[in-house]
């Protein structure tokens, strides 16, 4: 039976148990007056969010709901969006701000910070997980630096979709709980080139284990402060790497924490490759050490495959965030977590070791991943290596759409092979000539025959495909189109999008569209085939 004393509706927000360890735990900055500055010796600083007008739930993952047992839909729209903008602080919530530093393009950029993200607080959920909610785009905080601290609907609509789709997609991520409109205006100059404009402005709410960063760790041994850099890693350790968390001597588990570093790192690249990410902007403050994916910027996905392509218009000069160079520039991070580690370590050599180690890994489970893309049960790396080869060399050819091509090549018959299930995959029709069908179909043979011998019955190379190769992604040029709807205040798009990223694996009848390759006019449009930081 119901209390009498219980609300005629239950508020599940209110109901939210917090237990906020990082704020508990580690050092907190003296200064709470909300103004930009050099934060020292904390790793964090307490900060309100700002008071959104109107506030508006426009979308809500029930999946990222779950995590934090909040209820499908949420029954009070409005309630909501006051708490998901950050008007309303609930009891137990401890809003913070996080300090970190960085390398961004390959140079030391010192304090970075939350600028535009605040942690409402760790939610403990009924199972005994343990959730940080965090406000991003909920006003300036410490470290805003020059800028304002909020964030528009164009990007954060590329947040919550992409976060959801990451997440169905079976790649490492943080998560998005729900977008909110805030009712205020936001200029942003989208291509800098000297045209700003207003925006709506939105904040999302994601949701994570723990939103730390190498850049955390770089930042306290930037600043030579060994003693809190190793509280941080013992409190990194307790809270998001328990099972490292023994009596070992610490300096073997520093050792250990990092190989366990790299190996989600490794893994979360293997993902991105795998289904054609390029983040973008890979700086070591955007890199997460549970190895999510994490900060959707200018962000894209591979749609002609092309390693040397960067979604990023501030990376076009020197392409460094390209889809190829992912595994080698989180190589390149992984090292400077290893230098911001080293004084807790003592000994580069178990450093170095794992970052020798990395490349064998990563090679290791890149052709397990592309035999699977392939169907085959096993992978023997140096015998496959020109198959898989001549494969991305056939791509190289003519514009070949990735996503499209893996789909349909488990719809090739091995017994009779034909280029025809392939055709949609390539961008211009006439780019399969003569000379390049005869590549292909001596490719498909020469696959068949990798099939049969791999001794993999036909059914489950074509499940092993499918549970591997997405039918969906989130096109670059999908989510412009919810933008522009949305813009127009039609938000049916990213609700029907977010519903198809849900079975990204399925075929999904008469959902056809969503899985279409770039039409033309997206090819050079802005926000389809290049983004801006701008956000
Ligand atoms: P990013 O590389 O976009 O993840 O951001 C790099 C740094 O800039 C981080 O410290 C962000 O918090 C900060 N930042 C980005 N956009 C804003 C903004 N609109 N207001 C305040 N800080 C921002
Ligand atoms: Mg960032």
């Amino acid at each position: 039976m119901v209390p009498m004393h219980a609300p005629p509706h239950p508020a599940p927000l209110e109901t939210l148990r917090f237990d906020n360890r990082f704020v508990a735990e580690l050092p907190a900055d003296p200064e709470t007056a909300n103004f930009r500055r050099q934060v020292s010796g904390a790793c964090y600083s307490r900060v309100m969010p700002q008071v959104a007008p109107a506030p508006k739930l426009v979308a809500w993952s029930r999946e990222a709901a779950a995590l934090v047992d909040l209820p499908a839909e949420p029954a009070d729209a409005d309630g909501y969006a006051e708490v998901l903008a950050g008007n309303r602080v609930l009891d137990g919530m401890e809003p913070i701000a996080t300090c970190y530093g960085g390398h961004q393009f390959g140079n030391w950029a010192g304090q970075l910070g939350d600028g535009r993200a605040i942690n409402l607080g760790e939610v403990v959920n009924g199972r005994g997980e343990r959730w940080t909610l965090q406000l991003k785009g909920a006003g300036p905080t410490p470290y805003s630096r020059t800028a304002d601290g909020l964030a528009v609907l164009r990007s954060s609509l590329r947040e919550f979709l992409c976060s959801e789709a990451m997440f169905h997609l079976g790649v490492p991520t943080t998560r998005a709980l729900s977008l909110v409109l805030t009712g205020e205006q936001v200029v942003r100059d989208i291509l800098y080139d000297g045209h700003p404009a207003p925006e709506p402005g939105a904040v999302v709410c994601r949701v994570a284990p723990s939103f730390t960063r190498f850049g955390h760790f770089e930042l306290l041994a930037a600043r030579r402060d060994t003693e809190l850099l190793r509280r941080l890693l013992d409190f990194t350790i307790a809270t998001d790497f328990p099972e490292l968390a023994d009596d070992n001597a610490p300096k073997d588990r520093y050792a250990r924490w990092f190989a366990d570093v790299s190996a989600r790192t490794v893994d979360m690249i293997v993902h991105w490759m795998r289904v054609g990410f390029v983040h973008g902007v890979m700086n070591t403050d955007n890199m997460s050490v549970l190895g999510l994916t994490i900060d959707y910027g200018p962000y894209g996905w591979l749609e002609g495959y092309d390693p040397d392509w960067t979604p990023n218009t501030t990376d076009a000069a020197t392409r460094r965030y390209r889809y190829g160079q992912q595994p080698a520039i989180a190589q390149w991070n992984l090292l400077r977590l290893a230098h911001a580690i080293l004084p807790l370590v003592g000994d580069a050599e178990p450093l170095e070791a794992v970052l020798t180690d990395f490349a064998r890994r990563y090679a290791d489970e890149s052709a397990a991943m592309t035999a699977r893309k392939l169907g085959l049960e096993r992978c023997e790396q140096e015998r496959d290596e020109r198959l898989f080869g001549e494969l991305f060399a056939i791509f190289a050819k003519a514009e070949t759409d990735m996503t499209l091509f893996f789909r349909n090549l488990a719809r090739v018959d091995l017994d009779a092979v034909s280029v025809e299930p392939l055709r949609e995959a390539w961008y211009d029709p006439g780019a399969l000539t003569p000379a390049l069908r005869e590549r292909c179909e001596a490719w498909l043979e020469a696959y068949a025959g990798r099939v049969r011998q791999d001794g993999t019955p036909d059914d489950a190379r074509v499940a092993r495909m499918n549970a591997n190769n997405p039918r969906f992604v989130l096109r670059n040029y999908l989510a412009q189109q919810a933008i522009d709807q949305a813009e127009a205040g039609d938000f049916d798009m990213i609700h029907e999008l977010l519903d198809v990223l849900r079975r990204p694996y399925d075929e999904q009848p008469g959902k056809e569209a969503f899985a279409g390759k770039r039409p033309e006019w997206a090819r050079h449009r802005a926000g389809c085939s290049m983004l801006s930081c701008s956000s």
